[in-house]
């Protein structure tokens, strides 16, 4: 019987392993140290921040969806973010989207001042530009997409196989898509990083990530670095995100339901300029999201014709839409990247990566869809005073 559906993984993960008390669901291990049975007798675990049961659960899980060797769960989304950056020595390049993660572009553009490697920063839509910046023979090459916050979609398989002829390493940001909906290992990447914070966890309740390798060895290493830097996540938080996960596949058909719902609705909206959404046919990574992923996902971006009074006008007026940071959670969130998620990004480099003040980005949730659409709606039919 094949056992290696996501949903059945995701579901069964750490089901039926407790050796004690047969418990279905896996305990907590809170303790931060495990007995020795004698003299340089270790067990399986001998202190929690370099190893724990609960955390090694929720480790196998997301590997074993990401499809691979080792899953390395750490603290936060940007603690596996740095993780990999512990890869690079001050003479390594690498190479970095111009529409990252305004957090992932702060900490790199800082590491890189204080000179501890070297960083590109490419519009990776462009194939040219990626094969001009790998002649300079990159270490790590970091792809995310979809892109936050315009959702631009990039070729994984070319990137990794124009990165891995220039002897460079790839890791994928797969925090959007999660591997329900993209398997980054099985087009060609050697490392997945996670917020685990959003999708995974699901929740809004837990705030962490995760390392997925596809090699053993790199997994050895990246783990190494977590447990001597002290980055690994705690026991709570990765129970609470092995309880999330088991209902991801579930809240995600929900939440992509909702996003095509609220897409189609609002797609004449007078107030909107444009609809940033890769389910959308006229999206220009449609053809190519449809075929490297198996879902449009849930996060989309809208550009409001009235700029930033139009924002603060739609912020004011919206009921169901919390306003507020992070994505991914049951609940609707709204944003303003320019001021908000991108905020570490200075307007310069905000403008280069297209995020303008009239942008907003709506992390779509599992609520009853009419009910979303008729509070966008409403909100954003007060906003049209604004109209330019
Ligand atoms: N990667 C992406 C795509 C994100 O959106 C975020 C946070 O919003 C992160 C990484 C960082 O994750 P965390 O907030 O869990 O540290």
């Amino acid at each position: 019987m094949s056992q290696d559906k996501a949903a059945t993984i995701a579901v069964r993960a750490g089901i039926n392993t407790d050796q004690h008390h047969s418990a279905v669901v896996p305990p907590i291990h809170l303790s931060s140290t495990y007995r020795l049975e004698g003299y340089n007798q270790k067990g399986d675990y001998d202190y929690s921040r370099s190893g724990n049961p609960t955390r090694s659960s929720l480790g196998k899980a997301i590997a074993d969806l990401e499809g691979g060797s080792t899953g390395i769960v750490t603290s936060t989304g940007m603690a596996a973010i740095h993780l990999i950056c512990q890869l690079l020595s001050k003479d390594d390049l690498l190479v970095i989207p111009h529409d990252c993660y305004g957090g992932s572009y702060r900490l790199f553009t800082h590491l890189q001042k204080r000179g501890l490697f070297k960083l590109a920063v490419v519009d990776q839509t462009n194939l040219d530009d990626v094969a001009e910046v790998m002649k300079q023979k990159p270490r790590l090459t970091l792809i995310e997409t979809p892109s936050n916050p315009l959702l631009r979609i990039v070729d994984i398989t070319k990137i990794c196989e124009l990165a891995k002829q220039a002897g460079s390493l790839t890791a994928v940001d797969n925090t959007f898509l999660t591997p329900l909906l993209q398997k980054p290992l099985a087009l060609g990447a050697d490392i997945v990083v996670h917020s685990t914070t959003k999708f995974v966890n699901g929740h809004s309740d837990v705030v962490a990530g995760a390392v997925v390798t596809k090699d053993t060895e790199l997994g050895e290493e990246l783990a190494w670095w977590a447990n001597c830097i002290g980055i690994t996540g705690s026991p709570f938080d990765s129970f609470l995100t092995l309880r999330g996960l088991k209902t991801l596949p579930v809240r995600l058909k929900q939440h992509q339901a909702n996003a095509q719902a609220i897409v189609e609705q609002l797609a004449n909206h007078p107030a909107i300029d444009a609809i940033y959404y890769p389910g959308l046919g006229d999206h220009p990574g449609h053809q190519l999201a449809a075929k490297q992923q198996s879902g449009f996902g849930s996060m989309l971006s809208l550009e409001l014709k009235g700029g930033v009074d139009a924002v603060r006008c739609l912020f004011d007026n919206l009921e169901l839409f919390t306003l507020a940071q992070s994505l991914g959670g049951v609940e609707s969130l709204i944003s303003h990247p320019s001021t908000m998620t991108h905020a570490g990004m200075d307007l310069e480099a905000q403008l280069t990566a297209g995020i303008k003040p009239g942008l907003v980005r709506l992390s779509v949730g599992i609520e009853d869809a009419d009910d979303l659409i008729s509070d966008l709606t409403s909100a954003l039919d007060k906003c049209l005073a604004f109209k330019e």
